[in-house]
């Protein structure tokens, strides 16, 4: 059915184009949190979630400005006699829908900014950010149907059921479909043991038929004692995919409260994962550079792990003939993992490994600082890697990636040789890699918000 509308005053069409450009944006953001499997291992988990954060806050400007556009005074003197309630449409319902959706969208931002400065655990916030998307998508879905001017129309009216349904699907694979299918193909814990203060390697056995196929480097959402949606936890595979082996090992550091469960498993328990996510690592291998820098910090130095022993399983010459340099930082010499029992090292001909503690013991005789600008200038020099040509790989703690990657860029490395991978999702700073995110979402913003004025003007 095409309405035949009566013309309204530009700014109450701006406001309307400002409330579907930011609905859209809330349905999408869906498929944009990073449990997308094909999307995660395309575009990079680290990215994937950087835009989902970026284009929450789009989305909450376009629909906090949403309702004032009406409130301003646009209309032509010619139009005087018809009050704004003759476009709008607006009933109790209509409006309590539209307050509450926008309200429970300053919440989710509001609670997503503040997680790390606040009490509230990983767990309870995840739960709160479900259910406040479940309810911004639901009541904006009948307050765009209610009140929305073109959701009148039937084309326009099924395109918002069809994104509702594409955002609810995705909700449902995540929390219901996955738990299922994973019920019915738990692991099993085959060894448990630790390898280094705090840090423990946890071994799993998959059965052949599910086998699951990953590239070194990928990660996977680790449960343990039920598949229930929730808690899960991301953990970087250290092991290698094999043809004649079932098991996939992590290195997994004791931080808190599912990390320290975690630590106290034992042999036989079930355990419940999804796999493969992202495309850190062996994915990114890139056989164009002759050098590759792998920098771990902590627990980071997991998917290098699981990076390099697929280099030995792949024994790819031109891999093999790389210069490959190891930075491996930690805080106290404990904290770090034997790398002889792990990789084979004399199985590579041009591997060097550096290591650097920040706090060492009296007898330690490696390096010692943090990896800041200085010291990584001096580790690359000396061990002549050429920064602008070199490949870099960068995992570990937010702040320490953070740091290396605004100091590689004052050195001119291309971006397009960094690949990381940050054990939290924190984007905060203004690394460079960040501030190209948010350079391109703020000229998608401009652009958007540019055709919204041009579409209300004509
Ligand atoms: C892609 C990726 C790969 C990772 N690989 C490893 C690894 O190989 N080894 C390792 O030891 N750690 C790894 N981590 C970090 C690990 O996920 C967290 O340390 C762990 O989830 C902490 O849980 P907790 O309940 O023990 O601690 P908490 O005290 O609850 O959490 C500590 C911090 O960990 C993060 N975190 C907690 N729960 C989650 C969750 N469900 N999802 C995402 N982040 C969470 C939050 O930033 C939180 O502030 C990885 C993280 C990511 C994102």
């Amino acid at each position: 059915m095409m309405l035949n509308l009566p013309n309204r005053p530009w700014l109450d069409e701006l406001s309307s184009s400002f409330a579907m450009i930011g609905f859209n944006i809330v349905l999408i953001e869906f498929w944009l949190s990073g449990r997308v499997k094909s999307l995660s291992r395309i575009l990079g988990v680290d990215w994937v979630l950087q835009v989902h954060q970026l284009f929450a806050r789009t989305a909450l400007v376009f629909l906090l400005l949403h309702p004032f556009m009406y409130t301003l005074p646009s209309q032509p003197i010619w139009m005087t006699s018809s009050s704004h309630q003759d476009f709008l449409g607006l009933t109790l319902t209509s409006g309590l829908t539209g307050m509450l959706s926008l309200f429970a969208l300053i919440c989710l931002v509001g609670l997503a900014i503040m997680r790390k400065s606040s009490d509230l655990s990983y767990e309870a916030w995840r739960l709160s950010h479900v259910i406040l998307a479940i309810i911004i998508a639901g009541v904006g879905f009948f307050h765009t149907i209610d009140a929305g001017r073109y959701a009148q129309e039937d084309w326009m009216k099924s395109y918002w059921q069809f994104m509702l349904g594409l955002a609810l699907v995705s909700l449902a694979w995540t929390y219901i479909v996955k738990p299922l299918v994973q019920n019915k193909n738990a692991h099993e814990v085959t060894s448990i043991k630790q390898v280094s203060l705090k840090i423990w390697e946890l071994v799993i056995k998959h059965s052949k038929e599910k086998k699951i196929n990953y590239q070194g480097g990928q990660f996977a959402w680790l449960k343990i004692g039920s598949s229930s949606p929730m808690p899960e936890n991301p953990f970087s595979i250290s092991s290698y995919s094999r043809q004649d082996s079932s098991e996939i090992s992590f290195l997994i550091k004791d931080v808190g409260d599912f990390t320290h469960q975690i630590s106290q498993l034992q042999v036989g328990q079930k355990i419940f994962i999804d796999a493969p996510y992202g495309n850190f690592g062996a994915e990114a291998l890139s056989v164009e550079h002759d050098q590759l820098v792998m920098i771990a910090g902590g627990v980071g130095i997991a998917p290098m792990i699981s990076v390099l022993r697929q280099i030995e399983r792949d024994q790819d010459p031109k891999v093999l003939a790389k210069k490959i340099l190891l930075i491996y930082g930690n805080r106290v010499a404990e904290q770090a993992v034997n790398l002889k029992e792990m990789i084979h090292l004399e199985s590579f001909r041009n591997l060097e490994v550096v290591q650097l503690v920040s706090e060492p013991s009296k007898d330690w005789q490696g390096l010692t600082g943090v990896l800041d600008a200085t010291t990584l200038e001096k580790i690359l020099n000396t061990h002549q890697i050429n920064v602008k040509s070199a490949q870099f790989m960068i995992c570990g703690p937010a702040e320490m990636i953070d740091s290396v990657e605004i100091s590689l860029d004052q050195f001119g490395a291309p971006l397009g040789n960094i690949d990381s991978e940050k054990f939290q999702y924190d984007f905060g700073k203004k690394n460079p890699k960040n501030k190209r995110s948010v350079i391109s979402t703020l000229l998608g913003t401009a652009a958007l918000l540019a055709a919204a004025i041009y579409g209300a003007l004509h």
